[in-house]
């Protein structure tokens, strides 16, 4: 079985859409390999000219190897899959065309490839594409068909092939607008994956961003916290810092609850550029941020809590008075060997809560790293 997969793979290569290409070039190859038996059935019974079927089946071979090659190296070629498309179902078409005109009285099976290379061009090609393929397609039969009637009319009788081609112009028109309407399925299902994936990813960003802010909302900080929790390993440092601004309801009261916006967007920019590259901050609720500081002992968790003060109180925000400051205060915890997260938001919570006791505008550390 792992040998068939290696072989598979040697012989088709790893990219689907290679695979798929080539999928389509195997069938046609089969298709090659039922005509040119009926051919050889009837040179075996003299209804075939032998050195006719033998060029026809050489020319056959050196396509369908040249097609494979082609295919398999489009890195190098670069073809688009509607070029190669359109090129073997060109090669295929001159085929039928070739085998249709030293073919014994089995020539009508010929015209079958015609037929079903049109049906593989629903895959690949626009509709565009496949009716003007079935137009070349009747257009060379047609003509085929005359000049054989005209030179030969023993052989090729002009009411029977007449007909033939009749049969033949029908099934082609019809099997291009049916692969046309195909080809436009294939559109608007390709349009409509593509109006999902967009689609799921404002989802996604709606479901994890605060868009106030900008910052990662608390849903997905708590994911963050659990990723953290997981991979945290023993003796791994990990601090938390409870982060609240100060006397921001007076603010509001003051300037407006849209200049109160301001300030937690100036806050968040000012607080986001403080952070080292691992450090992750998000909006834990109304002027609330939580901030995790992963492999950081508390004096670098501490530095980090000071910078971003020293940048909050410098800040400008359009619509506060020149003179207004903005602080906050904020409550560190170091994570205990064991420690939930949870725990240690709690023990931080706590001591944000004596950071405003204590009058604001500071970081207090949470009880238990307090030397
Ligand atoms: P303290 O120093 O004790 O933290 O006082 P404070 O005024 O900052 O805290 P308080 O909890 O009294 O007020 C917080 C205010 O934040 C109340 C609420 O209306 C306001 N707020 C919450 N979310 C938003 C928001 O998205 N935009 C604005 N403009 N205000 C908000
Ligand atoms: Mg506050
Ligand atoms: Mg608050």
């Amino acid at each position: 079985m792992n040998a068939l997969r290696r072989l598979a793979t040697l012989l088709y290569g790893a990219d689907p859409g290679l695979r798929r290409m080539l999928h389509y070039w195997a069938a046609t190859c089969i298709l090659y390999v039922i005509c040119i038996g009926l051919l050889m059935l009837q040179v075996e019974q003299g209804l075939s000219d032998p050195d006719a079927a033998h060029g026809l089946v050489a020319f056959g071979a050196c396509g369908a190897f040249a097609f494979y090659v082609l295919i398999r190296a489009n890195a190098v070629f670069k073809l688009a899959s509607d070029q190669l498309a359109v090129s073997q179902a060109a090669f295929s078409l001159i085929c039928a065309v070739w085998a249709y005109t030293i073919s014994g009285p089995l020539r009508a099976a010929m015209l079958t490839m015609a037929v079903v290379v049109i049906v593989f061009c629903m895959f690949a090609l626009r509709p565009r594409q496949t009716l003007m393929l079935s137009a070349a397609a009747i257009v060379g039969m047609g003509v085929t068909m005359w000049w054989l009637q005209a030179h030969d009319p023993v052989r090729f009788p002009p009411a029977t092939e007449f007909l033939t081609f009749g049969y033949l112009a029908g099934a082609l028109v019809s099997t291009a607008l049916l692969s046309g309407e195909m080809s436009k399925l294939r559109a608007r299902t390709k349009r409509q994956k593509a109006e999902l994936s967009d689609a799921l990813e404002t989802i996604k960003v709606l479901a994890t961003v605060d868009e106030l802010t900008s910052l990662i909302n608390r849903r997905h900080m708590n994911q963050v916290l659990e990723t953290e929790e997981r991979r945290h390993a023993p003796g791994a440092e990990a601090c938390i810092a409870l982060i609240d601004i100060d006397f921001f309801k007076q603010v509001n009261d003051r300037y407006g609850h849209a200049t109160g916006d301001a300030v937690l967007r100036c806050f968040s920019a000012a607080a986001r550029a403080s952070l080292r590259a691992n450090d992750v901050l998000a909006r834990w609720g109304g002027e609330e941020f939580l901030l995790m500081l992963p492999d950081a002992p508390v004096e670098d968790a501490r530095a980090v809590l000071e910078r971003m003060a020293e940048r909050v109180a410098a800040m400008v925000v359009p619509g506060l008075d020149d003179g207004q400051r903005i602080s906050f205060s904020a409550g560190l915890a170091r994570r205990r060997s064991g420690e939930s997260f949870a725990d240690a938001i709690n023990r931080a919570d706590k001591a944000l809560y004596q950071a405003k006791e204590a009058g604001r505008d500071r970081i207090v550390l949470a009880e238990a790293e307090v030397p």
